[in-house]
């Protein structure tokens, strides 16, 4: 693993800072939850991702005819590089988020995989910049972690799927103009072998979204429930009755997602500002012995996270498959950004669980409202026990539980 920039990286990466120093507004550089809501605040998210995007900043990994950066940059290990740099560097400076990042990080380079030329250039242009807004029809009621227990129907009747069912936990589903969604179009085959990927407009008739209330008091996921709704026959990603596959390979990437390091580093550095500027006794919390070991354990553990996906980075940029590598950066992320919320709000004793809306609130209340978004995420996207069975069955090779 070579850890060095070249000459030309290093360039880059300034070029890349000073365009976030000149680019991000100015209220952004204080970490915020993210309130995607708010209709304001989803057009100001749309319209930092089309700018991020123009920039050559986004997707630059994917091939030059779907909106990637073959060029200037030259060959993909150069670009896989250039990403890293990007998003390390959108983290320094606290940039927004990317609101179409199940676009982007999910249905996008699923499409790119299975997708037909008509649906690549449909779909592809606005998951890039922002303008049309994905979700995950994946969860039911009865089929979470056992997904393929899946029972929303599609039956083809002429050049129209029709859908009936439910899907629930939809993250975004919402303010969503698209959903891709996994449905049973043969109820007669073995659970994994009837299922089809579709892509459904979010606005077809018979479509009911019903918000959710989180525990941090948002309505960020939705029931979605589909009557009769007429899904064209050309929206099915890959062979009929064979979404399984294709469902899997945007798991895969969802997992990637999830387990991002730079969020996780994001988080670290906030912690340790936390425990720089709040007094235990008089002086700084980060000089108290107890909670430094407790900091210095968690700072083993990011950069150790750190440099597992270093470790992945090099197997991609030497053409070696990750293998169960997004299970591992999904499960140790998820639970280490919990870890680092749980010890902010220790250090932070009373004023770390006052409720956003309060005039005492510390750091505008990010640290309880991420303490229990970080929670969900440790479930959503297969939970830390799906992963470790993952880890253990196909890494380890270790026998199936029963
Ligand atoms: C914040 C958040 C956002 C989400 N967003 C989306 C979304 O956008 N789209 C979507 O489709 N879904 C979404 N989900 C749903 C998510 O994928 C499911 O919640 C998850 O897969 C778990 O399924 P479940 O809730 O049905 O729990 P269950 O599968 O019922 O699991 C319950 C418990 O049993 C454990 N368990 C189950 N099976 C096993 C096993 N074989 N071995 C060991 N332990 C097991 C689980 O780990 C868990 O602790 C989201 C969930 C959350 C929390």
């Amino acid at each position: 693993m070579d850890l060095s920039l070249t000459k030309e990286e290093a360039a880059f990466q300034r070029e890349v800072r000073d365009w976030l120093r000149r680019n991000i507004p100015r209220r952004e550089r204080k970490a915020e939850p993210a309130e995607f809501g708010d209709p304001k605040r989803i057009i100001e998210l749309k319209n930092w991702q089309k700018k991020l995007y123009e920039a050559g900043y986004l997707a630059m990994g994917w091939p030059k005819q779907y909106g990637g950066r073959a060029e200037p940059y030259g060959d993909r290990r150069d670009l896989l590089m250039r990403q890293t740099i990007v998003n390390e560097e959108m983290v320094k400076a606290r940039a927004p988020s990317i609101i179409g990042m199940m676009g982007v990080q999910m249905v996008g380079p699923t499409l790119i995989e299975f997708g037909t030329e008509e649906q690549k250039k449909r779909f592809l242009p606005t998951i890039l910049d922002g303008g049309e807004i994905w979700c995950q029809g994946y969860s039911e009621p009865g089929a979470g972690s056992d997904l393929a227990s899946l029972k929303t129907r599609a039956e083809l009747v002429g050049d129209f799927f029709v859908v009936n069912g439910q899907k629930v936990w939809t993250s975004n589903a919402q303010f969503a103009d698209w959903m891709f969604c996994l449905v049973r179009t043969d109820p007669g085959a073995p659970k994994h072998k009837g299922i089809s990927y579709v892509l459904i407009d979010m606005q077809t008739p018979g479509i009911t979204v019903r918000p959710l209330v989180q525990m941090t008091g948002d309505k960020g996921f939705n029931e979605v429930f589909f009557e009769d709704v007429k899904v064209p026959r050309q929206n099915l990603v890959g062979e009929l009755n064979a979404g399984w596959r294709v469902a899997n390979t945007t798991l895969s990437h969802e997992r990637n997602m999830l387990g991002s390091t730079t969020r996780t580093q994001q988080m670290f550095q906030g912690l340790l500002h936390v425990a720089h500027t709040t007094k235990r006794n008089g002086k700084p919390a980060s000089t108290d012995p107890v909670l430094r070991q407790r900091l210095a354990e968690l700072a083993i553990r990011v950069e150790s996270m750190k440099y597992h996906s270093y470790r992945q980075l090099t197997d991609l940029l030497r053409g070696r498959s990750p293998g169960i590598g997004a299970s591992v950066n999904k499960l140790v992320s998820t639970e280490l950004n919990h870890a680092i919320c749980a010890l902010a709000i220790d250090i932070l004793g009373d004023y770390g669980v006052l409720d956003r809306k309060s005039r005492h609130v510390v750091d505008r209340g990010i640290w309880p409202y991420e303490f229990m978004f970080t929670l969900g995420l440790i479930i959503g996207g297969g939970t830390s026990q799906i992963q470790k069975n993952i880890i253990s069955e196909r890494g380890l090779g270790m026998p199936k539980g029963a």
